[in-house]
């Protein structure tokens, strides 16, 4: 395997970065995940935006424009033959002294992998996830804004933690007032009475690429969609639930809590979601 190290392919083996890089010492450093689909890269434009976002909330500066980003990323696709995958990029603040300080650490250090990921057992997308609400919260934006795609995790991390010492997959967070955020790796969704709902970013969820393509999807299928403030409670008496991520894709949650969601099985809503997301990501995207 094939990984771009600043400005370079390199043998996976010989992908090492110092032990003193900021993005190891601190989290200092941003990431996107992004999926291939039969050539095409899913909203490519759409990641390497909100990976510039990111950058200018750490008042990092990326160390390529937008094209030679972009081009990078396809580079490192065809370097590996990879028709399907995933394709992780990183920034991070790059080599520096011990102590915080980001403007010690004169050059951020860009690294593309692409590979392949199964973030579910593939029968869950048949038979749906069944999650919990777990107690660790969202991080609030006064303290981190959840829109940056750090490479500081460790909120998520904890909340997994609880979710699997509780025998789930996946769990959702709810923000410091007690509403739903997102769960660890994953934007919520909800169908109540034939309409779709999903709390505003501001709650203290990631602006996910995947959750802005329901919004599309939504209108072309024509369910009305609205962001909403959710509580668990919502949730647990909605219709249909499920979950969408890069990684996850688009996923149903069938029982939330212990408390099944509507007939406990994948609802129709969800099922249409899906079958014009999976024919979005054969046709949208950049050709590699
Ligand atoms: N929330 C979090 C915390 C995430 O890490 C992700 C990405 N895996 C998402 C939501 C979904 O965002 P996207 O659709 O852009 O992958």
């Amino acid at each position: 395997m094939k990984i771009y190290l600043d400005g370079k392919l390199v043998d996976a083996a010989e992908a090492k970065i110092s032990v003193f890089d900021h993005g190891l010492l601190y989290g200092d450093g941003i990431f996107e995940g992004i999926r291939l689909y039969e050539g095409n890269i899913f909203r490519l434009e759409e990641h390497l935006e909100r990976l510039e976002y990111s950058a200018k909330a750490l008042m990092l500066k990326i160390p390529m424009t937008r094209a030679e980003m972009s081009g990078a990323v396809c580079e490192t696709c065809r370097a590996n033959g990879l028709k399907d995958g995933y394709i992780r990029l990183v920034v991070t603040r790059g080599v520096g002294d011990l102590g915080l300080s980001p403007w010690l650490c004169p050059k951020p250090s860009v690294i593309i992998i692409a590979d392949k990921i199964a973030l579910y057992p593939k029968e869950y997308y048949e038979k749906g996830l069944e999650i919990v609400t777990v107690a660790t919260r969202r991080m609030s934006p006064a303290a981190v804004s959840p829109s940056i795609k750090s490479l500081n995790y460790l909120n998520n991390i904890l909340a997994k933690i609880e979710a699997r010492q509780a025998g789930a997959l996946e769990a959702i967070m709810l923000n410091d007032q007690g509403f739903v955020a997102e769960c660890t790796g994953d934007n919520v969704f909800i169908v109540h009475k034939g309409k779709l709902y999903t709390p505003a970013a501001q709650q203290g969820g990631l602006k996910g690429i995947t959750r802005d393509s329901v919004f599309d999807i939504a209108r072309e299928i024509g369910v009305p969609i609205e962001e909403h403030d959710l509580t668990r409670y919502d949730v647990w008496n909605a219709d249909e639930c499920f979950l969408t991520g890069t990684g996850a894709e688009v996923i149903p949650v069938v029982k939330l809590d212990g408390r099944e969601i509507g007939t406990a099985r994948p609802g129709p809503i969800f099922a249409k979601v899906l079958e014009a997301f999976r024919r979005r990501v054969r046709v949208e995207g950049t050709r590699i």
